[in-house]
């Protein structure tokens, strides 16, 4: 699927609309969740038009695609996660329910989650 720059998420890298950006680096950005799930539920993008997972581990370059785990490592770090523990989604296309085509990451926590 070709990348669709009109993506709310490519919007809010190219600051056409609003968002309470929490972390930002050269590889990504994050940002939460309009409907959260989870008592935290953040958004982690990378800066780079992908339009999903298999986009992004197809053409991103491995520097890229390293960044980019370690810049989500980073969120879930400062939103103090790491020591009760947290989850990590990412929805790829219609079958895996991703809604937004671009790529992101759901760092989800803040309470001991289902199974
Ligand atoms: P997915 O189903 O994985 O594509 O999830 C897309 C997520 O983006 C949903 O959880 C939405 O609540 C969230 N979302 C949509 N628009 C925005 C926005 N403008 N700011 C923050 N989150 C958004």
């Amino acid at each position: 699927m070709a990348y669709d720059s009109d993506n709310v998420f490519a919007k809010i890298l190219r600051g056409e609309l609003p968002t309470n950006k929490i972390y930002e680096d050269e590889y990504c950005i994050a940002f939460p969740d309009l409907n959260p799930k989870t008592p935290v539920h953040v958004l982690v993008i990378p800066k780079g038009e992908y339009t999903d997972f298999s986009d992004f581990t197809a053409r991103a370059t491995p520097a890229e695609i390293a960044g980019f785990f370690k810049s989500v490592g980073k969120v879930a770090q400062q939103l103090g996660l790491p020591e009760k523990g947290y989850r990590l989604v990412m929805n790829i296309g219609h079958d895996g329910g991703q809604v937004v085509p671009h790529l992101h990451v759901h760092v989800l926590g803040g309470k001991k989650l289902p199974v």
